[in-house]
């Protein structure tokens, strides 16, 4: 397979296609601070997933840049739905990388802690948000190293879900060059 890693317990791959027909334990949301839904991958977990998750959301009623929270995934092929907030690109100037960083740790911290061992993340804040892919992917395949670092066998498994060939290529350079373990390695 084209973008997959073993390491320390946990595996790493990438997927290209749509996240909502994506079968896991945890699907994370590229969400806003209202938590009430919005373009992009948000628009389309609320299409797909059904009200249920809105109402949740509502109940909870928001969420920071760089925390995350768990609601339920509706009709969604998940058990849960992770919503995280992704920085918006202001030049990198804002501590961008640090909250985007956060987003990671958070969700995957949730997941673990919520024993959701498969989990399946979008290009945070690289499409309304606008951050530059390259740089996103390299901080998405750093945090996702050192939280196996940190957590070993935490997770079965973590996928990164890409929606376009460009965005798919950019994680694919990341993962090799923050993986470099030939594949299937476990380290
Ligand atoms: P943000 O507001 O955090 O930038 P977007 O939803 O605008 O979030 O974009 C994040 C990424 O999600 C982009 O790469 C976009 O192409 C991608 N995306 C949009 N719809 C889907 C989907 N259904 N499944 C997976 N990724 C998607």
């Amino acid at each position: 397979m084209l973008g997959l890693r073993h390491y320390r317990g946990t595996a790493v791959d990438l997927f290209q296609g749509d996240i909502t027909s994506f079968v896991c334990d945890a699907m994370v949301n590229a969400a806003n601070t209202s938590l009430r839904g919005g373009g992009g991958v948000d628009g389309a977990i609320h299409r797909a997933g059904g009200p249920s998750i809105l109402e949740e959301c509502e109940r909870i009623g928001g969420c920071e840049t760089g925390q995350a929270v768990a609601t339920t995934a509706g009709r969604l092929p998940a058990k849960k739905v992770i919503h995280t907030v992704g920085p918006i690109w202001r030049g990198g100037h804002e501590r961008e990388a640090e909250r985007l960083q956060s987003c990671y740790q958070s969700s995957l911290h949730l997941a673990a802690a919520s024993n959701l061992l498969h989990v399946a993340i979008p290009s945070i804040s690289t499409g309304i948000y606008g951050y530059p892919v390259a740089e996103a992917a390299k901080v998405a395949m750093q945090t996702i190293r050192s939280f196996c670092d940190d957590r070993p066998q935490a997770l079965r498994r973590i996928t990164m879900v890409l929606f376009d060939s460009e965005t798919y290529k950019a994680y694919q350079k990341a993962l090799f060059a923050c993986f470099p373990e030939a594949e299937g390695d476990e380290t």
